[in-house]
């Protein structure tokens, strides 16, 4: 028995397009289970951040300065061993990197020009990940902001409120076997500072994984960083809550604290699993032993407007 469920981030198109790519991730993970519980999150999440229809990889939205900045983790919930990079420039599969400060150095993070470096060296070339659309959306906003107004556009899209059809973060769970695993990516916030770090590669921020639990969040990540809202729900889940209930409990914690917007996704080793969001749009894939299901509704919460 196993399970995948992969998320391409809040706010982002649940139309046709968007939904494919997610199925297709998880599927692809899936396929990639004979390897290992890892490889199959890697997979999934290696699909999304090709896409530029996610805020991940190529597509990534732009800092203040238009440079992308990629945050990417991976929990092995089995070992306990996490590995990340932050502010990442330049790479195709930021998840990639993660996994390789995990397997191959006694380090847990490594942040900017290290990272960068550190990709070069295992040999990944520079790839640009901007993408003509994430232009386009900065340069209009920077043009905006020039004439004094507000940016009017969403922080995880980088897009108009209004028209919120175009990208975000990424993430993967994953149950087989008993052994769990999450990984997660993303260009972080639209008009971030150059160097913001998000909740992405901070385990127990915005990820997760025990020999319980595996969790990925999505959303205004100083908000999953200030109430460590993985390893609350990972904990909430260890002692016996079911995984739907825990990310029911852990959205509505987020919303009272922190007025934020969030999403999450969870699989226990018994593969339940739970999905809760509190924002406009969650679109999620989920594949049980083998098979895309399609009768299942992510949990919408009392909603937070995040664009206002
Ligand atoms: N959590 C990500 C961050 O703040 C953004 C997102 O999930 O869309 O970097």
């Amino acid at each position: 028995m196993s399970i995948i469920i992969v998320h391409g981030g809040i706010e982002t198109g649940t139309e046709a397009p968007f939904l494919e790519v997610l199925r297709e991730a998880a599927l692809s993970g899936y396929r990639s289970l004979a390897r290992g519980h890892l490889d199959a999150a890697e997979e999934a999440v290696k699909i999304l951040e090709k896409c530029p229809l996610f805020n991940a990889g190529y597509g990534s939205v732009l800092n203040l300065e238009g440079e992308v900045e990629m945050d990417a983790s991976i929990m092995d919930g089995y070992s306990g061993r996490f590995g990340a990079v932050a502010a990442i420039d330049n790479v195709a599969h930021p998840v990639t990197i993660a996994r390789l400060v995990l397997e191959e150095t006694s380090h847990v993070l490594l942040a900017g020009r290290g990272a960068t470096s550190f990709a070069r060296v295992k040999g990944f070339p520079m790839v640009n990940c901007i993408a003509p659309t994430m232009l386009k959306a900065w340069q209009k906003v920077r043009d905006a902001m020039g004439k004094g107004a507000g940016t009017g556009a969403s922080p995880f899209t980088g897009l108009p409120a209004q028209a919120i059809d175009a990208c975000d973060t990424v993430g993967c769970v994953v149950s087989h076997r008993g052994m769990l695993a999450a990984a997660s990516s993303t260009g972080g916030s639209f008009l971030k500072m150059p160097g913001r770090v998000g909740d992405t590669p901070l385990p127990g921020g915005g990820i997760f994984a025990s020999r319980r639990c595996a969790v990925v969040c999505t959303g205004l990540g100083e908000a999953f960083v200030e109430t460590l809202t993985a390893k609350y729900v990972e904990s909430l889940v260890a002692d016996g809550l079911h995984p739907q209930e825990a990310a029911e409990k852990a959205i509505i914690r987020l919303t009272l604290e922190k007025r934020a917007a969030g999403g999450m996704v969870v699989v226990d080793h018994q593969n339940r699993y739970g999905v809760a969001y509190n924002s406009t749009t969650f679109p999620v894939a989920l594949v049980h032993d083998g098979k895309i299901q399609d009768n299942f509704t992510p949990k919408k919460m009392p909603r937070y407007n995040t664009c206002g």
